[in-house]
């Protein structure tokens, strides 16, 4: 019974919700993930082997994919006991699991917890995070069993509270305790009521299942893993593979990564024993494929190939051949008007006849000729493969990749963004923070050399002289026009902003470069509304070309924006993979201003950590790229511009190498899961 209950934007929002804070901005963070945490890296097609969880129950797969990802484990080796009950302190370990069991410093302080049990840090950082509070007399409630409108409530807490305005569509929503009515409305509208309300009933006060916990949670995470659609056009891609020795396997995930398509294993009813597999033996093996009548029963089978429009189909060549249960797929399913594309994994022989002999098991199918590939082929082979097939829908599918992409407006190609003030803003630049004479000058000019046209600097930053210098050098040795560079600086709080007109003079005197593209102010302040005017006068006067803010944030645009004439083009803030401003950075970009980063990569003192997280370095890996382009493209892609510091010449460059390589959506969403709310500056 898999239902597809978001969209996968849906889910990724709400995947950024559980990092917001849950009230308001004076609340801590609801979620602080630790660099370990991979929620969405999930298997769902491998069934958990616990004995009371039957193939054909309505909660099997969502207690496998729990299981799969280490949210839930089995009561024991063998059992899951869905239809057991969970105590608020084991929920809690459940959420602090799907948190990636961030560190936690303090015990909980409830006088029945205590410290050193297995739930301390889990109770501690719920509490902390206000996911569960406690209750009756400021107790926690660590043994009481947990009802289903708790563990709505809680789950609700999880993703941020958000709103929900229908009413939920159950008989006995009256019985639902006010604190619990609108995160069951909001769980009843994502459809994670499904396994608990049969004939319209929530009875919010029974105690949840485990298998109803199980199912709820799969339902909440699904989405972001397995909803997107594939690269044919109004449907989706399905990768089914049968891998009995894990060698097709790993082809198989990268397919399903890089096509963000659903995965599917082919699983033998009877798995196959070492000694099935020996060739030569007179063993299973050799019989089935001496066979070609002979069809190895599947244990479970494709849900909804109805609406898979293409099918990429993985499997080793066993003696010459694919291994009969691929035929037993085949011939499982009306594959009429679909897409199907083999692939198999061979130390020696090729696809060869094994495509062709399947293809005659799939008659109605459009067939397109698949290819070998060694064990242990790498994912960029795989890619390649894939980008270089001729697949229906691929132009409409690419299409709808560049315009995800181009969030916020953002040219891939050109590398550039059209600011609200008619001006054309590279995407990506050079931060030169902390860079001081010579090293400043041969940075903007290493950039500048490199391809880089945006370079970030400030007043406080004490080099607008040598950045103006490296410029105009540059456009000497390089042959480049001004209208080429696009020059930021900014000026301060306190005596600049007192003194605006003086301020904004010294700044161009000292780049001396004619004029400015965009001048911002640097942090709000008392003057700061003067200070903007005064710049909106040099804006007439064609010495500043653009304006904006940096440091400034919803509250403070409300009250500022009002106050000026000209909307800033830019606003640039604080944004890594551990401070994301998820709920900052869709307001200013539907205010149709540019958001730009600063410590993109951490700022100095905290790029090791950031560039050595375990999901951004293997993400980065995947892809061949480095850390710092990972994160910088996980910038691009979320339409937020980036100028990352450096003085060395390879950093420079491999700073620029951003735009061949693509992240997925899911990579998209496990980089986002990574947001701990944790700011590296004080403003
Ligand atoms: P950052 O870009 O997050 O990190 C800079 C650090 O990363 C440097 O130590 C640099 O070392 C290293 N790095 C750069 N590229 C790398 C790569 N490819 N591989 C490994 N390490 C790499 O921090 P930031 O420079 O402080 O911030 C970026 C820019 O934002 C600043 O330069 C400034 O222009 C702006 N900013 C603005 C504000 C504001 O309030 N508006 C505040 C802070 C910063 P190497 O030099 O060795 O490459």
């Amino acid at each position: 019974m898999k239902k597809r209950f978001f969209s996968f934007a849906m889910a990724v929002s709400m995947l950024c919700l559980l990092t917001l804070t849950s009230c308001s901005a004076a609340e801590a963070p609801v979620s602080d993930r630790s660099s370990g945490a991979e929620p969405l890296a999930a298997d769902i097609t491998r069934a958990a082997s616990f004995s009371d969880v039957p193939a054909d129950a309505w909660y099997a797969e969502a207690i496998a994919y729990c299981q799969r990802n280490g949210i839930m484990s089995g009561t024991s080796a063998a059992a899951f006991e869905p239809e057991g009950s969970l105590t608020r302190a084991m929920l809690a370990a459940v959420l602090y699991r799907m948190s990636g069991s961030p560190a936690v410093s303090a015990p909980p302080a409830f006088p029945d917890t205590a410290t050193g049990a297995w739930y301390s840090d889990a109770v501690a950082w719920a509490a902390g995070n206000r996911v569960v509070s406690g209750y009756g007399g400021g107790t926690f409630g660590v043994n009481d069993l947990t009802t289903r409108e708790q563990a709505i409530a809680i789950l609700w807490r999880y993703a941020g509270t958000p709103e929900s305005g229908t009413a939920a569509d159950v008989s006995d929503a009256a019985a639902v305790s006010a604190w619990a009515q609108a995160a069951v409305r909001w769980a009843d509208a994502n459809g994670l009521l499904e396994g608990m309300t049969e004939n319209r009933q929530l009875a919010p006060k029974t105690n949840i299942k485990r298998g109803e916990i199980a199912f709820m949670l799969y339902h909440y995470l699904d989405g972001a893993a397995s909803s997107q659609p594939g690269p044919a056009a109004g449907g989706k891609t399905l990768v089914a593979y049968f891998s009995a020795t894990n060698t097709t396997r790993p082809l198989a995930e990268y397919a399903a990564d890089i096509l963000d398509a659903d995965l599917y294993e082919i699983v033998p009813e009877v798995p196959y024993t070492d000694a099935d597999l020996a060739y030569y033996t007179g063993g299973r093996a050799d019989r089935e494929q001496n066979d070609p009548a002979a069809r190895p029963a599947i244990s479970r089978s494709v849900e909804n190939m109805a609406g898979c429009d293409t099918v990429f189909l993985g499997y080793p060549i066993w003696h010459g051949q694919a291994p009969r249960i691929v035929s037993t797929f085949l011939e499982s399913y009306d594959f009429t008007g679909k897409t199907i594309i083999p692939f198999c994994t061979s130390h020696s022989s090729g696809i060869g006849s094994s495509d062709t002999n399947l293809h005659t098991l799939a008659g109605g199918a459009d067939w397109i000729a698949g290819r070998r590939f060694a064990g242990g082929t790498d994912r960029s082979t795989m890619e390649n493969w894939i980008n270089s097939l001729d697949l229906p829908g691929q132009a409409a599918a690419l299409d709808a990749v560049t315009t995800a992409t181009g969030k916020a407006g953002f040219n891939f190609e050109t590398k550039s963004v059209a600011l609200n003030s008619g001006y054309e803003m590279p995407i990506n630049g050079l931060g030169t923070y902390s860079l001081h004479g010579e090293t400043c000058v041969n940075a903007v000019k290493s950039a500048l050399s490199n391809g880089v046209r945006l370079i970030d600097t400030a007043s406080a930053y004490g080099n607008e002289r040598e950045v103006g210098q490296a410029v105009r050098e540059a456009m000497e040795e390089l042959g480049l026009q001004r209208e080429e560079i696009f020059v930021i600086t900014k000026i301060y709080p306190g005596s600049e902003m007192a003194n605006p007109e003086q301020a904004i003079q010294a700044c161009l005197d000292r780049l001396d470069l004619g004029y400015v593209d965009m001048m911002l102010l640097h942090h709000p302040d008392r003057n700061d509304v003067k200070a903007y005017q005064a710049m909106e006068e040099f804006v007439e006067a064609g010495t500043i070309r653009s304006l904006g803010l940096s440091n400034w944030y919803v509250k403070e645009l409300e009250e500022f924006l009002p106050q000026v004439n000209i909307t800033p083009a830019l606003v640039q803030n604080e944004i890594h993979p551990y401070y994301q401003e998820n709920d900052v950075i869709p307001y200013i970009q539907d205010l149709g201003i540019v958001v730009q980063g600063w410590y993109p990569l951490g700022g100095r003192g905290h790029t090791a950590e950031l560039l050595g997280d375990e999901t951004i370095s293997g993400i980065a890996r995947a892809h061949g790229v480095s850390s710092a382009q990972a994160i910088l493209r996980w910038n691009l892609q979320k339409g937020v511009a980036v100028i990352p510091g450096s003085g060395n010449p390879d950093h420079i460059r491999e700073n620029t190498e951003l735009y061949d390589f693509e992240l997925t959506e899911t990579e998209m969403a496990r980089i986002n899961a990574l947001d701990r709310n944790e700011k590296h500056d004080w403003y």
